[in-house]
């Protein structure tokens, strides 16, 4: 793919962002578009980068590790977005400003104890399941009450909000129902924790309904770099 096609991919994703933030009556700038670099090259990475995007998301630890590497001198963000386990907490807390995956105590409270010091608390948001997929990670609604009242209180994460993975519907009335369950946890969250601001939803096929209801963050891997190796 040439510059010309993420320059053009990344374009056109600002302007639909854009637009939706108007349709829906949001503020504008109110969407922050994270790339999902995930099984994409280096090289593309770069386009990304050169046509001014900077915050990227990856889901496996050992790929990421030589990326972040790699653009160690770029300034960029990155956010960890897949499953975690155990014995790869400290490098996920050292090397990520973000995790948008967490769904279990033990994982958030190696996460907080590995963090090192020198580095601002870790940007957290908690996965819920929405659709009670029994395929999917992530907790129920009612569970995740539990778990914002536990990782509020370790220092070394900061609690900013909520993520979900939307079932694989295409329906634009349900997908709406599903983000919109998310949006009411949300909302009720902030009442007792005023610091969370982030609703991390929407992929590259569900873009509009995350907007429509209320996504600050939306994840987009396809529609931003094309098809995965
Ligand atoms: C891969 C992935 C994305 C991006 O998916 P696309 O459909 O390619 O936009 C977003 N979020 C998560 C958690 C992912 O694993």
């Amino acid at each position: 793919m040439s510059i010309f096609t993420i320059h053009k991919n990344l374009d056109i994703l600002q302007k639909k962002i854009h637009s939706y933030e108007k349709i829906y009556h949001r503020p504008a700038h109110s969407v922050c578009l994270l790339a999902v670099s995930k099984h994409q090259p280096i090289e593309k990475i770069q386009e990304a980068i050169d046509a001014g995007q900077f915050l990227f998301a990856e889901n496996y630890l050992q790929e990421a590790i030589p990326k972040i590497s790699h653009f160690s001198n770029q300034n960029l963000e990155w956010h960890f977005i897949g499953s975690i386990q155990r014995n790869k907490t400290k490098k996920i807390a050292e090397l990520f400003s973000w995790v948008h995956t967490i769904a279990d105590p033990l994982i958030a409270k190696r996460l907080n104890d590995q963090r090192p010091l020198e580095l601002p608390p870790l940007n957290i948001c908690l996965q819920v399941n929405v659709s009670c997929d029994p395929a999917k990670s992530g907790l129920s609604i009612t569970e995740i009450a539990h778990l914002a009242n536990y990782c509020a209180l370790l220092p070394r994460l900061k609690l900013r909000g909520l993520m979900t993975i939307l079932s694989q519907t295409t329906d634009f009335t349900e997908q709406r129902t599903e983000f919109k369950k998310l949006y009411t946890l949300y909302k009720t969250l902030r009442k007792k924790w005023s610091e969370i601001d982030t609703l991390s939803m929407g992929m590259s096929e569900d873009l509009q309904a995350a907007i429509a209801e209320g996504a600050t963050i939306v994840r987009i891997g396809t529609k931003f770099f094309g098809k995965r190796n």
